[in-house]
């Protein structure tokens, strides 16, 4: 199953995402969605309490390349397939 999270996801485990405790697809589908959408961006900026969390956010999702291919794949066709705003 392919998942790209929508703007809440993304702002509710953003925590969760920069501490790697997320699964690598969960990872990457939020990875892609800050570098996507603005809204998610200047939130990740606005988040200066938690020292270094944007920039580990914004670091490549870690995992095997193998894995991350896969997962990159797939939000790629996800994305392929919706409806431009
Ligand atoms: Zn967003």
């Amino acid at each position: 199953m392919t998942f790209l999270p929508s703007c809440q996801d993304v702002q509710t485990h953003l925590t969760e995402y920069a501490d790697g405790s997320l699964p690598m697809r969960r990872r990457v589908g939020i990875w892609i969605h800050l570098r996507l959408c603005k809204a998610c961006a200047r939130f990740l900026r606005g988040m200066k309490a938690l020292p270094g969390l944007a920039k580990r956010a914004l670091a490549p999702p870690e995992g095997t390349p193998e894995e991350a291919a896969v997962a990159l794949a797939e939000v790629q066709a996800t994305l392929r397939k919706r409806p431009k705003a």
